[in-house]
């Protein structure tokens, strides 16, 4: 998606090797007409698909999720990583490696909004190792219900993410897609 590949190569800052921050439009302040833009990047992609409900992971996954919705005309469901007295005591649940915080964390889902009739797009902000992905996808089988695609907004193509899931013949869908990168720029995917 050429307006949010323009967006990384003005905003987005280079953090080591392997991390690439977009704080500016995405992570933390967030452009909701870019948003608009991706959603119905995802729609279009998705479209063809019977999809019930978008499944996301807090915190950074929700607003893309929401403004994909809707396209869709679905409900959003967002796994939570806290446990609180406020979630419902039947819950899925999956472990999840954090590429960012370098931490292993629970991700749940209250049994009440997922259901074997379901059939689930799952939507994330980044795709590095996979771990999030699988992660709800675990969720997903843990309902009965139906994985119909994975859509990311940022593919880190160097990180075996993509590979993994893709070897799954699951529909992932990135809007770009980053080969790595070099004296601080971004190398996208042609
Ligand atoms: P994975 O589970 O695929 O290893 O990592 C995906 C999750 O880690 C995303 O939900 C995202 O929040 C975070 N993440 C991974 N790589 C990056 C990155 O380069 N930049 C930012 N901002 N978040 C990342």
């Amino acid at each position: 998606m050429e307006l949010l590949k323009k967006r990384i190569e003005e905003e987005g800052r280079v953090v080591g090797d392997e991390i690439l921050k977009v704080d500016s439009f995405l992570n933390h302040q967030m452009d909701i007409e870019l948003f608009q833009a991706m959603g119905e990047a995802f729609y279009e992609r998705f479209k063809t698909h019977k999809i019930t409900k978008i499944l996301t992971v807090e915190a950074s996954g929700i607003g893309i999720a929401a403004i994909a919705a809707l396209y869709f005309k679905v409900p959003v469901v967002f796994a939570k990583k806290t446990k609180s007295r406020n979630l419902d005591a039947e819950t899925y649940t999956a472990e999840v490696y954090s590429f960012t915080k370098q931490a292993y964390y629970d991700i749940q889902v209250s049994k009440r909004y997922l259901s074997e009739d379901d059939h689930i797009l799952i939507l994330d902000d980044f795709l590095a190792n996979g771990k999030a992905a699988l992660g709800l996808m675990a969720i997903v089988e843990q309902a009965g219900a139906t994985v119909e695609g994975i859509g990311i907004v940022i593919e880190k193509g160097f990180q075996e993410g993509g590979k993994l899931l893709r070897e799954r013949s699951v529909h992932l869908e990135s809007l770009a897609i980053i080969d790595g990168f070099e004296n601080g720029k971004v190398i996208f995917r042609k």
